[in-house]
């Protein structure tokens, strides 16, 4: 874990001419789009932390390159059994810097483009927008660990089977259309 808090803001342009180098953490709850998507940070100590390493540089054709790293340790909703699941998400990514729309076009495929209209840039920002792209969109847990195994397993068997016990509990809106029924 590291211990210092990555920048909010900074100058992008000056740290690709300086071929700077950053690097910190930021609270993961401080992301609130990310944070929304997931359960939580994982439970370990100092956890709510994406731990990021940032260069900033010119590649051969003179083009501004933020090149990082991030990790995080999260927790999100299995999507097979819907309970908590553990996950590390871990990017590589390279973005060329850009001030308009017209700049961003000409970036080759490679480069996203990271537009920024001023000298004030919000990384935190740029941190988030990769976090979100390596969020799985269907999150599940291995076969071996997930509550929902043995109920798709019986399924897989024979899908014919009837349904496990515990679905065939008493509906309540039996009772319901039980009171619904004409008395006569
Ligand atoms: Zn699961």
């Amino acid at each position: 874990m590291s211990n210092a808090k990555l920048p909010k803001s900074v100058d992008p342009f000056r740290l690709a001419e300086q071929n700077a180098g950053l690097e910190g953490y930021i609270p993961l709850s401080a992301l609130g789009r990310f944070f929304d998507c997931i359960l939580g940070p994982a439970a370990s100590d100092a956890a709510d932390q994406c731990v990021v390493s940032l260069s900033f540089g010119m590649d051969d054709e003179r083009r501004r390159i933020v090149s990082g790293r991030l990790r995080a340790e999260v927790v999100l909703e299995c999507q097979r059994c819907l309970k908590p699941m553990a996950a590390i998400l871990t990017s590589n990514f390279r973005l060329g810097l850009v001030t308009s729309d017209e700049q961003a076009l000409q970036l080759p495929n490679e480069l996203e483009p990271f537009q920024t209209e001023n000298f004030d840039a919000d990384i935190w920002t740029m941190v988030e927008d990769e976090l979100l792209l390596v969020l799985p969109s269907f999150p599940l847990h291995e076969r071996s660990d997930c509550q929902a195994t043995d109920v798709l397993e019986s399924f897989e068997r024979d899908p014919e089977a009837p349904e496990p016990e515990a679905e065939k509990r008493e509906n309540p809106f039996d009772v319901l259309a039980d009171l619904k029924k004409p008395r006569h």
